[in-house]
């Protein structure tokens, strides 16, 4: 399988372009095939880019993977619900239907973070889907001026800050498990404008 270049999940059976990887440090400009190639026509099952066909439709300018992306990580937004209060109660809820996902390496993963982060749980909103994780600052609604969004593919985590209701990635990495609380701690305080929590907020009973 090939990673979707636009929502790094691993959907694609064939390469995007005859050329691909992309040569390190050519800035792409849409149509990709100008400069990669015969594009595959596939569509992205998650995303649904369609190599060749997005980047380059003939009756208006293509789009970016990074302009398509924007677009489609703010639809994904719309569509997560909006918690309000309760905020550690909500976040042990995540971290439990995660858990119970048993049979799909990436919600585990996502589990493990979440659970490893509960320091956070009553100074961000987390929101999230089977595969991905979205971060919040509390009181910001959609579309959400900041967001941190993670993702898990193969062993790696994602981060990507996005800033400007998404229109902007502002800062961007990708780690192992090992490293993974640290570098979540270092996106959470960007995004909060706060510091590391001490302990993470006990659930009343
Ligand atoms: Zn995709």
């Amino acid at each position: 399988m090939f990673t979707c270049p636009v929502c790094n999940f691993a959907t694609l059976t064939r390469p995007p372009y005859e050329t691909w990887p992309p040569p390190p440090k050519v800035p792409l400009r849409p149509p990709y095939e100008d400069q990669l190639g015969t594009p595959s026509y596939e569509e992205c099952s998650v995303c649904r880019f369609e190599f060749g066909a997005e980047d380059n439709p003939g009756t208006r300018p293509g789009q970016s993977f990074e302009e398509y992306r924007a677009e489609w990580l703010s639809k994904r937004q719309l569509r997560t619900s909006e918690p309000d209060g309760d905020h550690p109660e909500k976040w042990a809820a995540l971290t439990g239907r995660f858990e119970s996902y048993e049979s799909v390496p990436a919600a585990q993963a996502t589990a493990a973070l979440l659970r490893r982060a509960a320091k956070w749980n009553d100074h961000v909103i987390a929101r999230g889907s089977m595969h991905d994780l979205l971060f919040t600052r509390i009181g910001d609604e959609f579309p959400f001026e900041e967001s941190l969004r993670v993702s898990w593919t193969d062993g790696i985590y994602e981060f990507l800050l996005l800033a400007k209701q998404s229109r902007l990635v502002a800062a961007a990495d990708k780690c192992r498990a090992p490293n993974a609380e640290d570098v979540l701690d270092s996106f959470l305080v960007q995004l909060t404008g706060g510091d590391v929590p001490a302990a993470p907020s006990a659930l009343d009973d």
